[in-house]
């Protein structure tokens, strides 16, 4: 899409007072490479040293996201010290200082090399670090927008680099975890040890994980379906080492499960681990996601949460979004896919009571913006319950055949770079053979869902009798497509369900049944309707 933008950029006339002129094209910097180095300190000071490839085309400033609390000591590009502005969350490197120090790429791109030296306390909620009775504990929490509170990047998730390289430095008998594979771990003369970690999948900044602390590590391992063995690797804080044992014991069977539906795990070659952090909370780093003590009871409750975790490295880590208004291709694809290894592993009675009450909550936001309201609807229940539920809806509407066919494409297609919702549509439409327009519109650019009512009387006749039913939605104006399912009850106690799909704002409907039913009734669960009483 880049090059696309780019080429449409350099189209852009801009009016002005004085004529017409060509703008000049946008910026396009791309981050390729990042080997970050961060010493981590009781004190909750950081000090850290960045190298940063990046390709340049155009002549723009280099503007790296970076937060005013932390100061930044001096920058090199290539070997040269350079000059820099400090503007509001941002550092500032003019093209003229930069592209000397830059070398030719291929057509109009060069690569710069840019190293920063920075110190700080970082803000807790990007970067936790405590001083638990003299023993460091350390986590980073990658949610969207938060590599820059700790270190110099283009915090964005379109910014995916081809790989990257994490040093920690901690004092001695603390152990650092990061992404991908340890390369080396040294001691130090000055009592600290050194760490580093290099990922050589693409990988964008927020997943960049820095966990360090008195850690216990389990190894075990995982046989892939790619047929490689992939090392488990868990790091766990000592007095939790029982209660991890237990609730990680369900890792192999979520990766085998996830694997079944969406094929091999993206990050066989390197490693699948756990990186337990104080927070009370989860989040999917590359590799290494983080979990929070207080979720590790050893009762097996934390299940759900691992498997969720997991599927981020489908969905999110391996395929990625460009821009966050579509975090629900993060969001609910892993917690719906979450679902599905309940549904395995617990049955349908389990999977249903998840979806059930989706319908419940007020959603202002549609879907596709779902960044608009911030944090509370990006991690809410948009994502969690409606979204989820949309793909349960979609399931239903194009079988679970077609449904894992479109997962598995979708995933396969874009595995290692970035994907949209457009790329799932067409996955879905394909295995389905169905044109799906109309569906994601509306479950995603409208934010409302449908309250429909149903009434209906029964009339005997010469071979049994005839139910009609008349289906109302509360939107007229526009009226949702919504398949339905009926539940009609005989005075026996027989249930049978009939499908119909509703269209407009109110329709009528005949069943033929043999005698007067007891109960006739909207089947809602797995579905975002509201069902309200007839007026
Ligand atoms: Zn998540």
């Amino acid at each position: 899409m880049s090059n696309i933008r780019s080429f449409v950029g350099q189209l852009l006339f801009v009016a002005t007072a004085g004529g017409w002129f060509v703008a000049a094209p946008p910026t396009e910097w791309r981050l390729r490479y990042a080997d970050l180095a961060v010493a981590i300190h009781l004190d909750r000071s950081i000090v850290g040293d960045v190298r940063l490839a990046l390709d340049r085309s155009g002549s723009a400033p280099l503007v790296l996201d970076f937060a005013d609390s932390m100061v930044v000591d001096s920058i090199l590009a290539g070997v040269r010290r350079v000059g820099f502005e400090r503007t509001p969350a941002t550092i500032r490197i003019a093209d003229s200082t930069l592209a000397p120090t830059c070398r030719a790429l291929a057509r109009a791109t060069t690569r710069c090399e840019v190293r920063v030296w920075y110190h700080g306390v970082p803000s807790r909620s990007a970067f936790g670090i405590v001083d638990r009775g003299g023993k460091l504990r350390a986590a980073s929490y990658g949610v969207p927008k938060s590599a820059r509170e700790w270190w110099p990047t283009l915090d964005t998730p379109s910014q995916k680099m081809d790989s990257a390289e994490v040093r920690i430095v901690v004092p001695r008998g603390i152990i650092a975890a990061s992404n991908g594979v340890l390369q080396a771990h040294k001691t130090l003369a000055d009592g600290t040890d050194e760490f580093h970690w290099a990922e050589r999948r693409p990988i964008y900044a927020d997943v960049i994980s820095v966990a360090a602390a008195d850690y216990v590590e389990r190894q075990g391992s995982f046989k892939s379906t790619s047929g490689r063995t992939v090392p488990l690797s868990f790091f766990v804080f000592p007095e939790d080492t029982l209660k991890a044992a237990a609730d990680f014991a369900v890792v192999p069977n979520v990766l085998a499960f996830l694997e079944r539906q969406l094929g091999a795990y993206p990050f066989g070659g390197e490693k699948y681990g756990i990186a337990e952090m104080m927070r009370p909370s989860f989040r999917e780093h590359q590799t290494l996601p983080s979990l929070g003590a207080s979720l590790i009871t050893g009762d097996g409750s934390v299940a759900q949460v691992i498997a969720h975790e997991a599927a981020h490295q489908w969905f999110g880590n391996s395929l990625t979004v460009s821009d966050w208004r579509d975090i629900w291709l993060n969001e609910s694809f892993a917690e719906y896919m979450a679902w599905r290894w309940v549904r395995s592993a617990r049955g349908d009675s389990a999977f249903g009571s998840l979806s059930r009450g989706a319908a419940d909550h007020d959603f202002a936001v549609p879907l596709a913006r779902a960044d608009s309201g911030g944090f509370g609807t990006m991690f809410g229940a948009l994502t969690f319950h409606k979204g989820p539920v949309v793909l349960v809806m979609l399931e239903d509407l194009i079988g679970t055949r077609a449904m894992d066919d479109a997962l598995r494409s979708y995933v396969t297609r874009n595995a290692y770079g970035r994907a949209s919702l457009s790329d799932f549509r067409e996955s879905a439409e394909r295995a389905s053979g169905r044109e799906l327009g109309w569906f994601f519109d509306q479950w995603t650019i409208r934010s409302r869902v449908p309250e429909i009512s149903i009434e209906w009387s029964y009339e005997k006749t010469k071979s049994g009798g005839r139910i009609r039913a008349t289906i109302a939605q509360s939107d007229s104006l526009s009226p949702f497509r919504v398949p339905l399912r009926m539940r009609v009850v005989s005075p026996t106690g027989n249930a049978r369900l009939w499908s119909v799909e509703l269209r407009e704002p109110r329709q009528e409907f005949t069943l033929h049944v043999d005698e007067k039913p007891t109960d006739v009734k909207l089947v809602t669960d797995r579905t975002l309707i509201r069902a309200k009483a007839a007026p």
